[in-house]
Order: structure tokens, then sequence, then C-alpha cells
């Protein structure tokens, strides 16, 4: 079985509070170290020092890792001459097949435990980090989409009144004689309109209270209609 790896970010320890960042050119300031551990063995394969922002880079997975066994490229194992980054594992010609026995749980020393802990509110983080993410996203659509209906029903209620304003002007423009006319018709249309409302009513009412069978349905709709 192929080694398989855990990276672990951890503070920096006391000792190593002038240590530099291993990844970057110049000399930074670490902030943190990131081991990294075989997962079956627990043993350390290495303890690099990160500034915050190869930090980030780590964080985001875009710190490169040597292809063939996993680890962090070091700027230390970058040679000079060719400007290549030769890993240890090539160095070392380390065998990368997991051949130890994976360790006891007994076995787990604290500062193992407690990286498996570390790793583990890490991944929870991240994942109420998406989910927040994706609360905010869905809020901002609902928003959107609430600001269209305003807009649409905006423009129909402004419709409606230049409509109603233009039929003002034609009224203003009519001769009593004329307007007595129409005046005389928006009331029988209103009364028309009132008498429909309360068949509709009643029938409600009575659709309550004995609902139509099949087949008269038809005929109990046709009520009240003109
Ligand atoms: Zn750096
Ligand atoms: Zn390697």
């Amino acid at each position: 079985m192929k080694r398989e790896l855990i990276y672990t970010i951890l503070d920096l320890e006391e000792w190593n509070q002038e240590a530099t960042c291993r990844f970057c050119r110049g000399l930074n300031k670490a902030v943190c170290q990131i081991r990294t551990r075989s997962k079956v063995t627990h043993s350390i394969i290495e303890n690099d020092y990160a500034c915050e922002s190869c930090k980030e880079k780590f964080e985001s997975n875009e710190l490169p890792k040597c292809e063939r066994c996993g680890r962090l490229k070091t700027k230390s194992n970058i040679d000079f001459s060719s400007g290549e980054y030769i890993c240890d594992c090539i160095k070392d010609n380390e065998d990368l097949e997991e051949k130890e026995l994976p360790a006891l749980p007994q076995e787990e020393r604290q500062s193992t435990f407690y990286e498996r802990q570390i790793n583990g509110l890490r991944e929870e983080l991240a994942t109420t980090e998406e989910e927040l993410q994706i609360e905010r996203e869905e809020v901002a659509n609902f928003h959107e989409k609430s600001k269209e209906w305003n807009k649409k029903q905006k423009q129909e209620l402004l419709d409606r009144i230049k409509k109603l304003e233009a039929e003002i002007e034609q009224l203003k423009k009519l001769t009593s004689q004329e307007l007595g006319a129409k005046l005389a018709a928006y009331e029988a249309e209103n009364e028309r309109l009132k008498t429909q409302l309360e068949q509709l009513t009643s029938q409600q009412i009575t659709q309550i209270e004995a609902p139509p069978k099949n087949g008269s349905i038809k005929n109990f709709f046709k009520f009240g209609l003109k």
C-alpha cells in the first residue's frame, strides 16, 4: 500500500519563534509549522515552517507537493545549478510502500492525538464556512427576486395610473349630458358586479355546507356568471 500523508498546521513551538519560512524566497518570518506524518504509522516525515502567505497557500491547497511522495516542496530541496526540485524521497531513495505495521490506538502519542483533533476541527470549520457561503448566496438571491417582483408590481401600478389619468382626461371633455349617461352606465355596471359578488359569496357558503356531486359541478359554476 502506498504511504499516505497527513499534514497539520501547528503553532510555532516556543524555541522556534525565530524560524523563517521554508517555502518562499527570502527570510520571511514563520507563523506556523506544518507537520507531515504517515497516516498509518504516525511517524513524522517532515516538520516545515511557513510564513503567513505560504500558510494561506497551503490552506487553499496551492503549496506544491512532490508528485512521488506527497512531501511539501521546500526551497532547500531546489538544486542550485539546475533550479530543479529534488525531493528527499529521491535523494534518500525512499521506499514509498508502507511496510511498517499501523500504530495501535494505545500507542498513539499525545501529540498525534492533538494533531488529529486539530485536523478534525479545521475540517468542521471549512464545512461551516461553506454552508455559510451557500446561505449568503441564497439570501442574496432572495433579495434579487423580491426586488424584481417589486419592480414589476410598481410598473403595473404606474400603467394603471396612466390609464386612469387618460380616462379622466376623456371624461373632462364630455358634455354634462354625456357625462350623465356615462355615470348611469357606470352605476349599472357597479350594481351588476355587486350582485355577482353576492351570488358568489352565497354560493361559497352553500359549497361549504353541501359540496356539489360529480357532474353537477358545471351547473354549479355557471350560476352567477353572466
Ligand atoms: Zn513563505
Ligand atoms: Zn518526494
